[in-house]
């Protein structure tokens, strides 16, 4: 017996509740684990708050990553004992998630957990910081590079937001951070944040062309932000954008392609196939120092996921929020 958080739906509102479940109860896939702990991503609070059509069908275990211990495998690439991750493949939406004691998976979704990682700082990360580093790697793609000038993130206090402005100040670039709340300044600067920009100063409709300003950026609200980033890019700068949590339009013109030769890389982490997610994992735990990850994130129980959810969706988290399952 075991605990998990279940969405429904009654009279077509989405509600949640911590029920007891029994392994009989999962999902019939071939790895069996033992969850140490999950996250909660905007998904998560699309999901558990009905906010976002994201569930297909219910009921649902949410919870888009996991990490945890393996209990019984039928496939020959995990064994009893192992340590794996599991971020993405719709699971949380088509699939029982990771808000459980207990989860299912197919084999094929799983990563071994990083030699020397610890479980939580694993959840710390997530699927945005995943994401955040597939970000990184399309923009060191792009050719940009730290000496070629300021690289902008937007949605900076949020979890992805926050894995890039760490990661790449990490890298040597000079980061400006935009973010909605001025708070947040202080924690953008521990980061490695070297410029604060406003949401409302960036919101601001713009010219097809503006100053030059950035080399890279990384997007994860969309919208007019966005549309204002691609105005400001430098001549063949590079632009990954990942998210919506300002909208899911893009207001611009051809004027920044076909005049600066800038490139727009979409990213995604779901469907990210297992040489890069493994790639990337890798550069993660290289790569993020165990202090900043400290600074990320921060630890609840499942009791108290309905309230984060709720407030993921207002804006109102701060980095990373893990959940403790065990
Ligand atoms: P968070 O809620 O943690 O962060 C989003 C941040 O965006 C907020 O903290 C806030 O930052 C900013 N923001 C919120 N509302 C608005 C708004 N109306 N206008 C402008 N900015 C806003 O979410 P995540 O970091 O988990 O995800 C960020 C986005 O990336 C989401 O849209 C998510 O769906 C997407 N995503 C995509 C993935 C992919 O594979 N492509 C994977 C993971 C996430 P601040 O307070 O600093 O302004």
């Amino acid at each position: 017996m075991f605990k998990a958080l279940v969405l429904d739906q009654v009279d077509g509102k989405t509600v949640s509740e911590i029920k007891t479940l029994n392994v009989s109860d999962l999902p019939n896939e071939d790895v069996l684990i033992e969850v140490d702990y999950s996250s909660i991503n905007f998904k998560d609070g699309l999901a558990i708050t009905g906010s976002g059509k994201i569930v297909h069908k219910f009921p649902m275990v949410p919870g888009i990553d996991l990490v945890g211990t393996v209990l019984a495998s039928e496939s020959s690439q995990f064994s009893v004992g192992e340590k794996v991750i599991m971020t993405g493949w719709s699971v949380g939406e088509r699939f029982w998630g990771g808000l459980s004691q207990q989860a299912r998976m197919k084999a094929e979704w799983l990563v071994p957990l990083p030699e020397g990682m610890a479980p939580k700082t694993a959840m710390a990360i997530g699927t945005a910081g995943l994401t955040a580093m597939l970000c990184v790697m399309a923009l060191e793609e792009g050719g940009v590079t730290p000496d070629k000038g300021t690289v902008v993130v937007s949605g900076a206090a949020g979890g992805v937001g926050s894995v890039a402005v760490a990661l790449l100040a990490r890298l040597g670039y000079e980061v400006a951070a935009i973010t909605g709340r001025e708070e947040t300044a202080p924690y953008l600067k521990e980061l490695g944040a070297k410029h604060i920009l406003t949401r409302e100063e960036m919101s601001e409709s713009p010219r097809p062309l503006e100053k030059q300003r950035w080399s890279g950026a990384i997007d994860t609200v969309g919208d007019v932000i966005l549309s204002r980033i691609l105005a400001e890019m430098d001549y063949s700068g590079t632009v990954a954008a990942c998210g919506l949590a300002g909208g899911y339009k893009l207001p611009t013109t051809v004027m920044p392609f076909i005049l600066r030769n800038v490139r727009l890389q979409g990213v995604d982490s779901v469907m990210c196939p297992y040489e890069r997610r493994s790639q990337a994992w890798q550069r993660l735990q290289n790569e993020l120092p165990e202090q900043l990850i400290g600074e990320i994130g921060q630890v609840i129980s499942l009791e108290e996921v309905p309230e984060y959810a709720d407030k993921i969706i207002k804006g109102q988290v701060q980095g990373r929020t893990i959940v403790d399952l065990k």
